[in-house]
């Protein structure tokens, strides 16, 4: 439950609520998107390298096939619940729909530490998952990805296990996997380099300078990717966080030390140079991009005022309250939302998908040009929707993905 009072899935439900005023739909389809089309939560049993057997919970929901199989990725985090996960896949329902994507939304999870368990136990655990899960999944089903603390060999374990159970060889049912496992190529950076092209593609309508100041909050895959392409493309990143805290230095940061210090000494702190500050300080230092690329509800009401960057790129998924979009509206900040922002991933997730199914291996530079040529299209999809509603970016790309919805309900009806 956030600080608010207002858990994920309520906050989901208030954005489409908003949409939906100004993006008129059928009866049907507002029916549809109130609930999953199914929820699943499931006991896993590990055997832990001591002997004794540990049940963790995990979960997946399958928001929405209207538009395709089931897509999203899966959370390890000891806060992750069933809430949050149908959140997330009601957020994916509406990503993959704004990216044009020929796929539904869904999300998984497991509630755990990750940093508690061995490599061993983190491995009988994802091969579990797929244990309890592996009939409701397929390519042509549901496909799920990395999220949250899940990387590529996780996707190595679970692609492995599907293959076991079901003799499905088309290793088309889990993306984000290593490159030696049918990965594709660019997966691994894409919501970061995702991210950077949405950037691109409106840095003249947010009225941008050529070379802006960046804060990221989040050194994951994806804060962590974001951060090393702006600074390689010639802009500043000011402060860099870990769920524990921040480094901040006016000169500007090099993400590669930063990455390694954090390798070497486990902790941010003490990075030479810079100043160590909190998450709260870091989301309200002044700068032209605030990234937050790590969980949800960051800015809220009790923040949004003091916010003084001038646009906030949304990696993470839900780090912005409702209430916080009209504070920052009003503010003149253009928040470009997650279900635009982040999609680089996804799309990527779906050109793995497409490259295991037909057989073929597509090349890195082929795979970022599409990539950007996509998001290019789209991002301007939603600015204009948003200048014609005289919207924020978040309902003029909620619009878009229930037109797309809309049609795809039609379709189905004829
Ligand atoms: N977990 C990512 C997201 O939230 C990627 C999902 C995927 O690749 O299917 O969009």
């Amino acid at each position: 439950m956030a600080s608010n009072g207002v858990s994920p899935f309520e906050q989901a439900q208030l954005q489409l609520s908003r949409a939906l005023k100004i993006q008129k739909v059928s009866d049907a389809l507002r029916a549809r998107l109130q609930k999953p089309e199914r929820e699943i939560t499931v006991a896993i049993p590990v055997t832990m390298d001591d002997g004794t057997t540990r049940v963790f919970e995990g979960y997946r929901v399958q928001y929405s096939s209207l538009r395709g199989p089931y897509k999203g990725g899966i959370r390890f985090h000891h806060d992750a619940n069933i809430d949050e996960v149908k959140a997330l896949a009601f957020w994916m329902t509406i990503k993959c729909a704004v990216a044009g994507i020929p796929m539904g939304g869904g999300k998984g999870g497991i509630t755990l530490d990750p940093k508690e368990l061995s490599k061993g136990e983190l491995e009988r655990l994802s091969r579990g998952w797929v244990g309890a899960l592996y009939p409701v999944l397929g390519p042509e089903r549901d496909v799920p990805a990395p999220d949250v603390n899940t990387t590529p060999e996780i996707m190595r374990w679970m692609a492995d296990e599907y293959k076991k159970l079901t003799g499905d060889i088309r290793n088309g049912t889990f993306t984000g996997k290593p490159l030696d496992y049918g990965g594709s190529e660019g997966r691994g950076a894409a919501t970061g380099a995702g991210g950077f092209d949405v950037f691109k593609a409106l840095q003249t309508e947010m009225k941008l300078p050529e070379s802006v100041s960046v804060v990221i909050q989040g050194v994951g895959n994806v804060g962590g990717n974001a951060a090393k392409i702006f600074h390689a493309l010639g802009h500043k990143v000011l402060a860099m966080s870990d769920s524990k805290g921040g480094v901040y230095s006016p000169r500007g940061l090099d993400p590669d030390a930063v990455e390694k210090y954090k390798k070497e000494n486990g902790a941010l702190k003490g990075f030479p140079h810079a100043k160590y500050i909190s998450n709260g300080k870091l989301l309200e230092l002044p700068c032209d991009v605030l990234i937050p690329a790590a969980l949800e509800n960051q800015i809220t009401k009790k923040n949004a005022r003091n916010i003084k960057a001038k646009v906030v790129l949304e990696l993470a998924n839900g780090p912005t309250s409702t209430e916080a979009d009209d504070v920052l509206f009003k503010k003149g900040v253009h928040v470009v939302p997650d279900v635009l922002a982040n999609s680089g991933g996804v799309v990527v997730s779906t050109y793995e998908w497409e490259q295991n199914l037909k057989g073929e291996h597509w090349s890195e530079k082929d795979v970022l040009h599409k990539l950007r040529k996509l998001l290019d299209r789209e991002s301007k999809n939603v600015w204009e929707r948003s200048k014609k509603l005289k919207t924020d970016l978040r309902r003029a790309a909620f619009a878009l993905a229930l037109e797309r919805l809309e049609e795809a309900l039609y379709a189905k009806k004829v």
